[in-house]
């Protein structure tokens, strides 16, 4: 397999040799889920994916990894973020209730606010478990959009 490393600023082999060596099954999706929440590449696990509090990289600047493969990618992200802050939102209230009996006001108050700050709050990372969930499900996100399904050399 060829794959282009002109976007890699670090010489040799060193990430792709740690992704050899990454676990299999349960215990790598759940390391590439935690790598999402941490910001982190899915490919190599370095710290690459945002240059600005919002903004993006193109790529990561250690392995090269494209991040958005195609336009529209990271809509994915956000049903993420609605999930879980609706989750979270839900299961605060029930537990809100249960010890502590708010009025309803109060209650409205608090989960609009959550809902309105935390989505925000959890934007970068939403989009960091959609690379990590894409990348457990297609590895092969690695390769450029006119590489993929190609047959393997
Ligand atoms: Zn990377």
């Amino acid at each position: 397999m060829h794959e282009s490393n002109e976007h890699s600023p670090l010489a040799g082999e060193t990430w792709r040799e740690a992704a050899r060596q990454q676990k299999r099954g349960i215990p790598r999706a759940l390391a590439l889920l935690w790598r999402g929440v941490c910001l982190r590449c899915p490919r190599c696990g370095a710290r690459t994916l945002f240059r600005t509090w919002l903004a993006m990289h193109e790529r990561c600047a250690l392995c090269g990894l494209r991040f958005e493969r195609e336009q529209g990618y990271f809509l994915g992200a956000i049903y993420i973020n609605y999930g879980v802050t609706a989750v979270l939102a839900l299961l605060g209230s029930f537990a809100l209730e249960y010890w502590t009996r708010p009025t309803l006001t109060q209650q409205l108050m608090l989960w609009i606010g959550f809902c309105t700050i935390f989505p925000v709050l959890f934007f970068r990372h939403s989009r960091g478990l959609w690379l990590g969930f894409d990348f457990i499900f297609d590895p092969d996100m690695a390769a450029e959009p006119q590489q993929r399904g190609t047959p393997r050399r």
